[in-house]
């Protein structure tokens, strides 16, 4: 089984495609990790990819893609984590897919709603000083403000600020509202509901993909 995963920044997707990797043995294929791994094994790809990277440049879809291609026929099935971001991808990804003959099978969209998301989000906090987490619901410091550790100031980090959570939402709905409706199209997308605790989010990941409860995948 082939899958992209898909969902916005904060929703906890790439924790939750690890989690889902280790249950069911299936490929986690983090675009990222994937450059980084090839850049560091010095592969043709890896050294080509590092050309556009050190010039500041995005690298190429099709570059990408071919990293993808050299693991999307493991047999444990594949999990497709921060690709395609574009319909221009998801077409790309798609031909190469189809003449390899092995297509996405399904697409997961993990959805949250942006006031959830920013209420989850702005109530972390951080010691600056020591670095200690804070849940400013669940856990806060027993003085405002203070952390308990140390003494130092516990505060929300500029990103998880209210304003930049809108932005961020903003900004990727408009880039992955296409790929989504591109994807539905054809019909194969399962949204899931992304709010909840990790282990809530869990089961939901697992049951669209057929995984259950025995961390088996369908296929
Ligand atoms: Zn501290």
């Amino acid at each position: 089984m082939r899958i992209v995963l898909l969902g916005p920044p904060g929703a906890g997707k790439g924790t939750q495609a690890r989690r889902l990797a280790e249950s069911t043995g299936m490929n986690h294929l983090s675009t990222g990790d994937m450059l980084r791994g090839e850049v560091a094994s010095g592969t043709e790809l890896g050294l080509l990819a590092k050309s556009y990277m050190d010039r500041g440049d995005l690298v190429p879809d099709s570059n990408i893609i071919s990293m993808i291609q050299i693991h999307i026929g493991d047999p444990a099935g594949v999990l497709l984590d921060g690709f395609p971001r574009t319909v221009v991808q998801a077409e790309a990804l798609d031909e190469a897919l189809k003449q390899a003959g092995t297509p996405i099978d399904k697409v997961v969209h993990m959805s949250v709603d942006t006031d959830e998301l920013i209420r989850r989000l702005s109530s972390r906090a951080l010691c600056t000083d020591c670095q200690t987490p804070y849940n400013l619901e669940s856990s806060p410091p027993a003085v405002p403000g203070k952390c308990d550790r140390c003494g130092g100031a516990v505060v929300v980090r500029d990103d998880d600020k209210p304003e930049a959570v809108s932005n961020r939402m903003n900004v990727y709905r408009q880039l992955t509202e296409p790929v989504l409706h591109y994807y539905r199209s054809r019909g194969d997308v399962v949204e899931i509901d992304a709010i909840g605790t990790p282990d809530e989010v869990f089961a939901k990941l697992s049951q669209s993909i057929g995984a259950g409860n025995s961390g088996r995948p369908s296929n």
